[in-house]
């Protein structure tokens, strides 16, 4: 089944040919490599775990097949792997004095910089994934640490992929349960799409679309069994990442795989959350508290009749754009975060007439859209137990940030990109305010959950 739809899906993208994923598959390194590149000379490249965990028998199973083999290049297990520049520069480095295809062999960081390095020396390269940690091993782009900036910097994805069941299942459990939430992201993030779809902001691509979110459900459904290191759910959650990697290359965007709860995932990262934790606080774990907050607040606009707003006082209180860059100064603090959300704040911004413009639309759209983004959510409720079965934090708590930072997080996210999201839906019908008070007062989504931690430890 699931070679099947990946198949077709690499028939929509544009640097990988190959994708391989199965118990023993690590077997099949050689042969994929032939059949995607022809002879080598080859460079495994790991960490000193992954090299351990595979990286090792890569390089055997390789140099056995007869192919020529440079000493592997293994970045130390001890501090974990960092996505800056630097390792990028050291990799290529080293990369230039032969001209070995590199076979990354590791995650996701692991990943991102062997698709940089390999790019800057113009070489293409295969990945052996060790974990289902992200969606990132087919995408375009690495996602990198530049100038104290987390930035995309592009660079095509993987020719070929090979990622073998046994080694993701024996992956650290922290990590399988990142994948799995990174995945479930894609609940609010195509509702999302959506949105901005109906608003005639962002069109959806349908080939983009449903390469993610088709079997989106059956691929996120047994959270508890995937926890308990089952084959089966291990299968379904790489080939969802493998499939949403797939739909951002074919996009050329990662709009089909991440939202406004990347947005708060983004927005805690590029202010240093978790990064000095062992192991250093996911990817995943962070998009997955920020799933629960967005769907949250999708609960409360449904629950509103939008074709019922009062356009003229909306448009009257509409902030000028001299206004609107001196909000967005003042909810940041660090200086290069600051500017970049000024960028992207003013790339989305419309004049008072262009809101109302939009605010007719959404009148006009609301029933439709209503309907579409309900069928497309869950509960918030649920989505959290689902994350919680799989063994990721739900609550800021969990993840190291306080109640307060947390709650300005929903005005602040939606001023670091210029994507359109549901932050920006409520920020331009007057709600976002009034919705995040409710979520956070003694009745509301968050402000039951910060009273059932508070009883929990006070017992
Ligand atoms: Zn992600």
């Amino acid at each position: 089944m699931s070679e099947r739809r990946i198949n077709a899906a690499l028939q929509e993208a544009t640097d990988t040919r190959d994708v391989n994923i199965g118990a023993g598959a690590l077997a099949s390194v050689p042969d994929v490599f032939r059949e995607n590149f022809g002879d080598g000379p080859i460079v495994v490249v790991a960490d000193g775990n992954t090299f351990e965990v595979a990286g090792q028998r890569v390089h055997q199973e390789l140099e056995d097949a007869g192919y020529t083999m440079v000493e592997p290049y293994v970045f130390p297990a001890d501090p974990p792997l960092y996505a800056e520049y630097s390792n990028i520069e050291k990799l290529r480095d080293s990369l230039q004095e032969h001209d070995a295809i590199p076979v990354a062999v590791g995650s996701g960081t692991l990943n991102d910089i062997v698709k940089r390095s390999s790019h800057e020396c113009d070489r293409p390269y295969m990945c052996v994934g060790t974990a289902a940690s992200m969606d990132g091993y087919t995408a375009f782009g690495a996602s990198i640490e530049k100038d104290g900036l987390k930035q995309t910097l592009s660079c095509p994805a993987p020719r070929a992929v090979v990622a073998d069941l046994e080694v993701l299942q024996n992956a650290p459990e922290n990590m399988t349960a990142s994948g799995y939430a990174d995945l479930l992201g894609k609940v609010t993030s195509g509702a999302d799409w959506l949105v901005a779809d109906a608003l005639e902001v962002e069109k959806i691509d349908p080939t983009g679309w449903s390469l993610v979110q088709d079997h989106l459900r059956g691929w996120t459904d047994s959270p508890a069994e995937l926890r308990a290191g089952d084959q089966q759910p291990t299968e379904d959650l790489v080939e969802g990442l493998i499939m949403s990697g797939l739909g951002m290359q074919s996009y050329e965007s990662s709009r089909t795989a991440s939202g406004a709860e990347h947005q708060f995932s983004h927005l805690w990262e590029m202010e240093g959350l978790g990064k000095d934790d062992r192991p250093r606080l996911s990817h995943g774990f962070k998009v997955g508290v920020g799933t629960v907050a967005i769907a949250a607040l999708y609960e409360l606009l449904l629950q509103r009749d939008l074709s019922d707003l009062d356009i003229g006082s909306l448009q009257d209180s509409w902030p000028s754009r001299e206004e609107m860059e001196q909000s967005v100064r003042e909810q940041h603090t660090d200086p290069d975060l600051e500017e970049g959300a000024v960028e992207q704040t003013l790339a989305k911004y419309v004049s008072a007439e262009e809101l109302a413009e939009r605010l007719e639309l959404l009148q006009k759209v609301w029933p439709e859209l209503r309907e579409k983004v309900r069928e497309q959510l869950l509960p918030a409720g649920e989505i959290k137990q689902m994350l919680k079965a799989a063994g990721c934090p739900t609550a800021p708590e969990e993840i190291g940030l306080g109640w307060d930072e947390f709650e300005r997080t929903y005005r602040r996210a939606q001023t670091i990109r210029k994507r359109y999201t549901a932050l920006d839906l409520a920020f331009e019908t007057g709600l976002l305010e009034e919705c995040v008070e409710e979520l956070f007062a003694p009745g509301g989504f968050w402000g039951r959950v910060a009273a059932s931690a508070q009883a929990e430890g006070g017992r």
